[in-house]
């Protein structure tokens, strides 16, 4: 995210020439052109009983009650028939926040996303689709739902990196040049809406997706309920897996499927952003995605392994 202003083009600070996106053609980019067999109902199963398993507050009980999960596919889960939309937050033109260093959020994004999608094609999720969406930073983000839905995927993840907000940032000379940093707030976050048609099931992943960082040893941000926020502040549904409710969010309340978004780390922190452009950071979320995308597809996963 870009909390300067969610919707609002980058480029408020001045960036280095170090920043480039050439590399990003390595990627095998899949566009979101590439259509599915409709062959399954968008509709994981089995989101109850996990649910109230992992949200123990009434409140909370409430709210997915109010939002009854999906029915159960007919014909359960398999992985090769199991379509994720993997988004990669921000554009080429509008690149989200910028890190201490002063690189792009959007290629943090598309870095992560694409060793995701790797790691859950390895896993026999052959149908995942990483969505790169160009243009302006509004018009995008309908752009990504309206992919999504077209794609009738079972699953959306949005993927992030967090900042602070601007007054919050420090100057620092790097490169030569003055750039900005907070070392203050660092961790992951997990963000869903109340407003997703499949709230139950939005939350349940979003859960299970915490609980896999926490998994990895990783910390979620706190930051979120402080006051200090401002209009960035949002109320903390689990406080075991770092899943905030943010429901404003486009992407979250126009898809027609389960969406979560990640923030996968902070790059205003200076350490958290050299840690989150090692590979093996990298390829540690990768591996807490998948493993809580194999439960989400199918809860018996966790106890039985690959069935
Ligand atoms: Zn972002």
């Amino acid at each position: 995210m870009h909390l300067g202003g969610r919707f609002a083009a980058s480029g408020s600070r001045p960036r280095g020439a170090s920043l480039s996106i050439a590399g990003l053609v390595l990627f095998s980019i899949v566009t979101a052109d590439a259509a599915w067999p409709r062959t399954l109902t968008h509709s994981p199963k089995h989101h109850g009983p996990r649910l109230a398993a992992l949200t123990p507050e009434p409140f909370l009980r409430e709210l997915a009650a109010k939002h009854p999960p999906s029915k159960p596919s007919a014909t359960g889960c398999t992985p090769a028939k199991f379509r994720i939309a993997l988004d990669v937050g921000h554009t080429a033109e509008s690149e989200g926040a910028i890190s201490a260093r002063n690189v792009a959020e959007f290629v943090f994004n598309l870095h992560l996303a694409q060793r995701i999608v790797d790691r859950l094609k390895g896993e026999g999720f052959s149908e995942t689709r990483l969505l790169v969406t160009e243009g302006k930073a509004k018009p995008s983000l309908f752009r990504r739902v309206a992919a999504a839905n077209a794609l009738d995927a079972n699953l959306f993840l949005s993927i992030h990196h967090d900042s602070v907000p601007d007054s919050m940032l420090e100057a620092w000379e790097y490169g030569g040049k003055t750039s900005h940093f907070s070392d203050r707030f660092s961790g992951y976050s997990v963000f869903v809406s109340h407003d997703n048609p499949d709230f139950a099931a939005s939350l349940r992943f979003a859960d299970l997706v915490g609980n896999a960082m926490k998994a990895e040893g990783l910390q979620y941000a706190r930051q979120y309920t402080l006051p200090i926020m401002g209009r960035n502040q949002h109320e903390l549904l689990n406080k075991d897996t770092g899943v905030y409710r943010y429901d404003q969010l486009v992407v979250l309340r126009k898809t027609r499927m389960p969406a979560v978004l990640l923030e996968a780390g902070s790059i205003s922190n200076r350490d958290e952003e050299v840690a989150m452009q090692s590979p093996e950071r990298q390829e540690m979320i990768a591996s807490g995605v998948t493993e809580a995308v194999k439960e989400f597809c199918d809860p018996r996963w966790a106890i039985l392994g690959p069935l």
